[in-house]
């Protein structure tokens, strides 16, 4: 199933979400619609309350259907290790047409769930290290355009409003 995504100023994208408890058939069934919803709107990552589901789950294929190797799950998942820095350009699905560079971590370590309840450990660098913070960051509330400069921030918020009020948004 193909859910649509919701785009900010929606409130549940700037909802902590909550943990997932329930390793069952509903949950791995889930994860499968928001693969098959990131494809359908051309993303290669994916995080839960995007679909307006407030539970801490992400979905990332960086080669978008190529490797089937590429395709992670992470649930429930945390940083727990940091190094260096990049600045790279991001866009978001909830935040269609707004690209602008953040500052990230260079190289991650995250440790999460997969649809089992199992734990394990993946390291990322650049586009992956990026897409983790980027999509990690959506479980917590956080968009991309917080981490903006104020002033970036404020002439992006500025474009939005005007977009929405043209109905374009
Ligand atoms: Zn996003």
């Amino acid at each position: 199933m193909v859910y649509e995504i919701v785009k900010y100023p929606e409130r549940v994208l700037e909802t902590k979400a909550e943990p997932v408890t329930a390793f069952d058939e509903r949950l791995a069934r889930l994860v499968e619609d928001m693969f098959e919803s990131m494809y359908a709107a051309k993303g290669i990552g994916l995080a839960a309350p995007q679909i307006g589901i407030s539970l801490r789950i992400t979905v990332i294929d960086l080669s978008f259907q190529e490797k089937p190797e590429d395709k992670i799950v992470l649930i429930n998942p945390e940083i727990f290790e940091r190094e260096g820095r990049q600045y790279e350009e991001e866009g978001c699905l909830s935040l269609p047409d707004i690209r602008e560079k953040v500052n990230r971590d260079a190289r991650v370590k995250v440790r999460a769930q997969n649809v089992k309840g199992e734990w394990f450990e993946i390291e990322g660098r650049e586009l992956l290290s990026r897409a983790m913070q980027h999509e990690i960051d959506h479980l917590d509330g956080v968009l991309f355009i917080t981490r903006l400069s104020r002033l970036k921030r404020d002439l992006t918020l500025r474009k939005i409003r005007r977009l929405i009020k043209k109905g374009e948004w």
